[in-house]
């Protein structure tokens, strides 16, 4: 097939087709296996299996020592409207605490991001949070301020608790974490507050990895997911359907071409279209939906002489562009509207820096196997900081992954503090618990990936002959 998703052939990653998927730890260590046999069979010894270094509840311990402070943060970040396109103070606010805590280096970046690094080794990688929230909504459907930063009951309540300025607060702390247990490597993480994800999800992320990309090897994405490791989503676009029509006085309108009358039909086959996309197991269904229907005429005395939908279109495993984009234009056809424009828009608002870097609307599927060395890496981390196995899963909705690893070939994978659910809604929330759990995480994820993985294997496109080479040799030793 000549459409590109998730990037067919890549390691590691599941596309359309079976053969594509990569066998467990392809070109894993030995060691490396050996080690995450020892912590599954014995999960009382997770914590201990790579010596005090890493030791899970020592890093859990510090975690707890810096729960006050990440209450403090997370409510200053909320005390901080920051609709997309106005993160700038609750960019200075993560700054100040960046510094305070003495990370290696901070940059704000040309689009407006913040990355605050710790450690200094070749192996790189990423701990993503945005920083911008959506609005509040109707203010009377809140109980609450949504910019106080209520706490009852060891949660945090108000406006980007939850989607998702918590997780960044654990990131930062992360950082601390790493720096007071002296735990050395041979990595550098950034810890990463984007901006605009709320306009158009993953634009920040093509920035860092297109404009100043400073060598990212994956990305941990922070938004919500329960404190369970996250492995895909589906993708999404926009899609505007127009018809042209002749207008002409409204009191002959049989001298005209009524564009609306011409788009009736369209809209039917669109309905009917839902019903027939492909469904996939892990992802669910492929959808689409008319979010808005507009017209122009010359007046309201007069026949409309264009009509336009809008189409909210998920995509599921599988699904590409280029493939939504004709399954459109059939309906069109099927409706008796050939000449129907069908275009996928394009989004160029400008960054609190002013800084504008268009991006088509297109934010494809991306999904991982549990076999690949990335989540697997995930899973040996949360072993050792929890003593348990973590529950693998999926997010509903879309994260900066559309472009980390959709657009880019970036691996990542989501784990977050508090639940999806109240996301953008009144009850968004955060318990103070996950502040710290999750800071934990990152900080043994850290090591953790540098012991368990290399780098070549964390790359997404590793080509098939080689992947084959590698199954071999794995079976045979
Ligand atoms: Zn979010």
């Amino acid at each position: 097939m000549a459409i590109q998703v998730v990037m067919p052939a890549k390691a590691g990653i599941q596309t359309n087709r079976k053969a594509d998927w990569i066998p467990a730890f392809a070109g894993m260590t030995a060691r490396a296996e050996l080690r995450n046999r020892i912590s599954r069979e014995d999960n009382h010894m997770a914590t201990t299996t790579l010596g005090r270094r890493v030791d899970g509840r020592a890093i859990m311990a510090q975690a707890e020592k810096y729960r006050d402070d990440m209450v403090k943060f997370l409510r200053d970040l909320i005390r901080i409207p920051s609709e997309s396109a106005q993160e700038e103070k609750v960019v200075r606010r993560i700054k100040a605490e960046m510094e305070k805590l003495d990370f290696d280096e901070i940059v704000i970046d040309g689009f407006g991001n913040i990355r605050g690094r710790v450690g200094n080794g070749s192996r790189k990688f990423a701990i993503d949070a945005h920083i911008d929230t959506v609005g509040v909504g109707d203010p009377d459907t809140w109980k609450w301020d949504p910019f106080e930063g209520k706490v009852e009951n060891n949660i945090i309540y108000g406006r980007g608790a939850c989607d998702q300025t918590g997780g960044m607060v654990s990131a930062v702390y992360a950082g601390r974490i790493l720096k007071d247990l002296g735990i050395g490597g041979d990595y550098s993480v950034y810890m990463v507050g984007s901006i605009m994800e709320e306009d158009c999800d993953g634009l920040p992320w093509l920035y860092i990895l297109r404009e100043e990309n400073p060598g990212i090897e994956c990305v941990i994405i922070t938004e919500p997911t329960d404190l369970r490791i996250y492995r895909g989503h589906r993708g999404r676009m926009e899609i505007e359907v127009t018809t042209k029509g002749l207008s002409c006085h409204g009191s002959a309108p049989e001298r005209g071409v009524n564009a609306v009358y011409k788009m009736a039909p369209v809209v039917k086959e669109v309905e009917a279209l839902n019903k027939r996309l492909r469904k996939d197991a892990f992802l669910g269904k492929g959808t689409v939906t008319i979010s808005d229907i507009r017209a122009t005429s010359p007046s309201l005395c007069a026949v409309a002489d264009s009509c336009t939908i809008h189409l909210d279109r998920r995509l599921t495993a599988g699904e590409t562009k280029e493939l939504a984009v004709s399954e459109v234009k059939a309906a069109a056809k099927r409706a008796g509207v050939p000449d129907a424009q069908v275009r996928i828009l394009e989004y160029n608002r400008p960054t609190w820096r002013n800084k504008v870097y268009p991006m088509e609307k297109y934010y494809p599927t991306w999904v991982f196997s549990e076999d690949h060395p990335l989540i697997q890496s995930a899973a040996e981390a949360y072993r050792r900081v929890f003593g348990k196995a973590p529950n693998i899963g999926k997010w509903t909705f879309s994260t900066n992954g559309v472009a980390i690893a959709g657009l880019c070939g970036v691996p990542c994978f989501g784990f977050g503090p508090a639940e999806e659910s109240t996301a953008h809604s009144p009850m968004d929330q955060c318990p103070i618990d996950h502040l710290v759990k999750a800071a934990a995480f990152y900080a043994q994820f850290v090591p953790t990936y540098v012991e368990t993985t290399r780098r070549e294997d964390i790359r997404m496109d590793a080509p098939p002959a080689k992947r084959k080479a590698r199954k071999s040799k794995r079976k045979s030793g």
